[in-house]
This record gives C-alpha cells, sequence and structure tokens, in this order.
C-alpha cells in the first residue's frame, strides 16, 4: 500500500481487453504476461465467450443452487466430468474461486472419514512452498514463510513435507491421522514455477492408495491447457479424490470454481444424517457456468490443445536464446505455456532480494509493452493460450530489454 500511496506513483489503470493484449486508460497496449494473475485462457473478449455471458445475463444471471438446479451449471457439470475416464470423477460441487474449491475438498474429506468410521483422520499432508489460496483453510496447507507465517498455529492441522521423499518419514501414527495429501501437480507456481520430478504424481497416487488417504490435486493454476493437456493429471493418467478447478475455468472472466470428485465420496453424503453443510450465495452462478461452457466450446472450436505444440517450443526457443546472450538467465523452467525466469547476476550469484529486480524488471517491461508480474527474482511468463509466436517473440524481447535498462546493459 505505501508503494501505490507513494506520491511519484502513477497508478495503471486498465480499460480494456482485445485477445492477448491489455489497454490502459491512456490507450497503450501490453501483451497480458500472466494471463491476469493466470486466469485468461483464449484471450480478452473472445466473442464465443462474450456472447455466451450476453445471452445468459438476459435470460438469468443468478438463482441460488439450494434446492434448485440451472441449465448452465448442470450442463457444466456433466462437460467437465466428460474431460475424465468415464466413472472416475462424476460429481461437482461449485463456488466461487480457487481457495474456496481448495476449502471444499478439505471440508469433504474431513467429513467423509467422520462418518466413514475414522474420525480420528484429521490433518492434511502439503509440501514446502505450496499455495492452495487464502481462506484460512487452504492457507493452513500453504507452505510459503512470506505469505503464510501469520498463520501458524491456526487454521487447519497441516503436516509439511519438503517432497515425495520426505513422505516415507512420516511414522505410522502420523499416516493414521491424516485425511488427505493436497499438491499442485507437475508445477507450484507460486514457488516461483517450481517443477516437480517426472512420474512424481503417479508414485503419489500409489503411495495414497497405500494407505488409504486421500489425494486432492489444486489445478487452480495448471487447469484448461496451461501445462500443455487439458489438466496437469492428464499427462500422468492419474485421477485424485478431489480436483479443484478455479481460474481458468471460465476462461478468465467471471469467479466460478468447481470441486470434482467421486461416487466413493458422494455416496459417504446420501444418509440425510451426512448433509455437507457448506455453501456460498453464488454457488452454480448460471452466468459463471455460462462461461466456463463457451470457454470449453472455444477449446473445441480453435483446436486449443492441439495447436499449442509448436507454441510451447517456440516458448523454450525464445527463453533459450536469451539465456544463452545473457549471463543474468539463470534457471529456465517451462511447463507448457508457464515460464519462470530467474534473473541472477553476471556473476551467476542471486541478486541482493532487497533489490527487487525482479520487480523493477517487471515495472520496465512496461513500457516494452509487456505486463507481468514477478515471483521475487523470477520472473512469470504465461500468457494466454492464444498468443501467437510473433506476441511469445515480442513478449520475451520485452523481458530482455527490460532486464537490460534495469541492469544498466550489464546483463
Ligand atoms: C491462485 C491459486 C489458488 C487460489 O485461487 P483464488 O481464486 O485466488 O482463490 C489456489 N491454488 C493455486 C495453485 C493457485 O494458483
Amino acid at each position: 500500500m505505501a508503494d501505490w500511496c507513494a506520491p511519484d506513483h502513477q497508478p495503471l489503470m486498465i480499460a480494456g481487453g482485445e485477445g492477448a493484449y491489455l489497454i490502459d486508460a491512456e490507450g497503450r497496449r501490453y501483451l497480458d504476461g500472466n494471463a491476469s494473475i493466470w486466469t485468461n485462457i483464449h484471450g480478452h473478449g473472445h466473442p464465443t465467450i462474450v456472447q455466451a455471458i450476453q445471452r445468459q445475463a438476459a435470460q438469468l444471471a443468478h438463482a441460488s443452487s439450494l434446492g434448485f438446479g440451472t441449465a448452465p451449471a448442470a450442463e457444466l457439470a456433466a462437460r467437465l466430468c466428460g474431460l475424465f475416464p468415464k466413472d472416475t470423477l462424476t460429481k461437482v460441487f461449485y463456488s466461487d474461486d480457487g481457495s474456496t474449491a481448495v476449502e471444499c475438498a478439505l471440508r469433504m474429506a474431513l467429513q467423509y472419514w467422520q462418518q466413514s468410521g475414522s474420525p480420528e483422520r484429521t490433518q492434511f499432508v502439503a509440501f514446502d512452498q505450496a499455495y492452495h489460496g487464502d481462506t484460512i483453510g487452504a492457507a493452513s496447507l500453504g507452505g510459503i514463510p512470506l505469505f503464510h507465517k501469520r498463520l501458524t498455529g491456526f487454521g487447519l492441522p497441516t503436516l509439511h513435507v519438503r517432497d515425495f521423499e520426505a513422505l516415507d518419514k512420516l511414522t505410522a501414527t502420523q499416516l493414521s491421522s491424516v485425511a488427505g495429501i493436497v499438491i499442485e501437480p507437475l508445477i507450484q507456481g507460486a514457488a516461483g514455477m517450481r517443477l516437480w520430478p517426472a512420474g512424481m504424481l503417479k508414485d503419489l497416487r500409489a503411495w495414497c492408495d497405500r494407505h488409504d488417504i486421500f489425494l486432492i490435486l489444486d489445478e487452480v493454476m495448471t487447469g484448461f491447457g496451461r501445462t500443455g493437456t487439458m489438466f496437469a493429471c492428464h499427462r500422468d493418467e492419474v485421477i485424485p479424490d478431489f480436483l479443484a478447478l478455479a481460474k481458468g475455468l471460465t476462461g478468465g472472466t467471471l469467479p466460478v470454481a468447481a470441486t470434482l470428485t467421486t461416487d466413493r465420496i458422494f455416496k459417504a453424503f446420501l444418509n440425510p444424517k451426512h448433509t455437507f453443510y457448506y455453501g456460498h450465495s453464488y454457488s452454480g452462478n448460471p452466468l459463471g457456468c455460462a462461461a466456463a461452457l463457451a470457454n470449453l466450446q472455444v477449446f473445441e472450436d480453435e483446436h486449443v490443445l492441439e495447436l499449442l505444440p509448436p507454441k510451447i517450443q517456440f516458448l523454450s526457443e525464445q527463453l533459450h536464446q536469451w539465456q544463452a546472450a545473457s549471463p543474468c538467465v539463470g534457471n529456465i523452467r517451462q511447463c507448457g505455456m508457464i515460464a519462470g525466469i530467474d534473473i541472477v547476476q553476471p556473476t551467476g550469484q542471486p541478486f541482493d532480494p532487497a533489490e527487487r529486480i525482479g520487480a523493477k524488471i517487471c515495472v520496465a517491461a512496461r513500457s516494452h509493452g509487456l505486463l507481468t508480474r514477478p515471483v521475487l527474482d523470477t520472473l512469470v511468463l504465461m500468457p494466454p493460450l492464444c498468443i501467437t509466436e510473433q506476441e511469445l517473440e515480442s513478449a520475451v524481447t520485452a523481458l530482455r530489454e527490460a532486464t537490460r535498462s534495469v541492469t544498466d546493459s550489464r546483463c
């Protein structure tokens, strides 16, 4: 807030969007380099999604899901389940955002064990550097001290582990108290785009099966094509017990979230004494569900997933060319259309965090036509999937130029 309120700060007001571009109040155009905090999929103002929202708004903007249904919510649930093998993820619970999608998986997992003879399963396992949202339940799974340390001692009991290998160190007593394990599959976003080892998800699924612990996948960031497949779990053909979706679900237009789960979980709540007392006023919002249906429609109409591999390859080439030309590009991590680029000193040493070099580069990139946000000194490039190769080249050029100018051409 102090930065924002500083007398010389010029707030950037976004007034419009068009495809992969955002347009500010002065009419300047910027590539949306982080897809409006990882939400946008097919670009801004996509006509299919805009028309779906307009049509639905004229018909019915909202009706409560308490005791009623609406066609868009019902259809969307069927479409989402249809993206997974038959009889795997079969049920959908709606909420409003990524945090609540995770929160609701946690609450369902806890209640499942309470009413299924294992009330001692009261804690969760989560990974260091994880980010699962900001409501207190979801945040208690978080493993980023900067964001989460103020919650230490509050929220849900959680065992934090470093990696898959660390799970073997959990004692039998600990294991018997675990309700579920939560992970961002393939890549941890807020951690600075940290990649998990290949095949880890399959091992984790097997570990969960061995100990009868629920696997909760948080695909809030990785869902909807971001990693190159529709969902990250498709890569390893892993089916979780709960899948949390939000951000890209509506193509980045409206806040709707979904928690997918299995018949096993669903059936445990059919007893009238087992009501799941959880819901939000706007759960299953028809406008958002119509936008989400249109989002899926665009995937089909425009063969979005089929067209991704050359773009992913092109992005990789662009980033590695930059790395070859600059001593300040350290480690590059890429997973589909998600890239994290570590910026280091020409000596290879990290910059002093107090210099906030990542933030400075992203501010400088604005004058080269790119908006994005870093995670500390990791630059993030996660554009809408509709971005063209030419636009990708401009985005990487903007980061290169910005890095050069911020470091007085040392980089
Ligand atoms: C953004 C994010 C969330 C939280 O989603 P919100 O919609 O911001 O509440 C949860 N998990 C992951 C992996 C995310 O990237």
